[in-house]
């Protein structure tokens, strides 16, 4: 079996059975994204404590790369630090950009590479991406704050 063989069973193991999707309770940060180019639909839950992803899941419907990507995404954010989240995402979105370098420190999620070469499907594999960005910025309760009339 080769890396591209290995790499494309990881993707279709994680696109039919997601890891870590479900709500969860007790996050305090949490984003909605939408890919309308495919029609992929993602929540994405993050428990942070001290800078540091406690808990990570998501929910949402979306194409095979989409719900693949983010579950190999909420894999690799538990037990790290923002810092060293912002520093993946950004090694992430370089591994889909066509010039970009494979970075050892991506591990699993190498396995998306080969996306790039399809660049409408590069935004479904971004989407996790881009909604955990969205999440880390804003916590839950400032989301669920009722608009107040004035
Ligand atoms: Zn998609």
């Amino acid at each position: 079996m080769n890396i591209e063989d290995l790499y494309q069973e990881l993707i279709l193991d994680h696109g039919t059975q997601p890891r870590n999707c479900c709500a969860l309770p007790s996050a305090n940060h949490t984003a909605e994204g939408f890919n309308p180019l495919c029609g992929d639909k993602i929540c994405v839950y993050l428990k942070i404590e001290n800078q540091i992803i406690k808990a990570a899941s998501f929910t949402g419907s979306g194409c095979a790369i989409s719900t693949a990507s983010a579950s190999l995404m909420t894999e690799a954010l538990i037990g790290k630090s923002l810092e060293e989240i912002s520093a993946l995402s950004a090694d992430f979105k370089a591994l889909l950009n066509t010039e970009g370098a494979s970075k050892a420190s991506l591990e699993k999620l190498r396995a998306l590479e080969g996306v790039k070469i399809f660049p409408a499907r590069v935004k479904c594999a971004t989407l996790a991406w881009h909604t955990l960005e969205a999440a880390i910025r804003q916590s839950t309760e400032i989301i669920n704050t009722p608009i107040t009339t004035e």
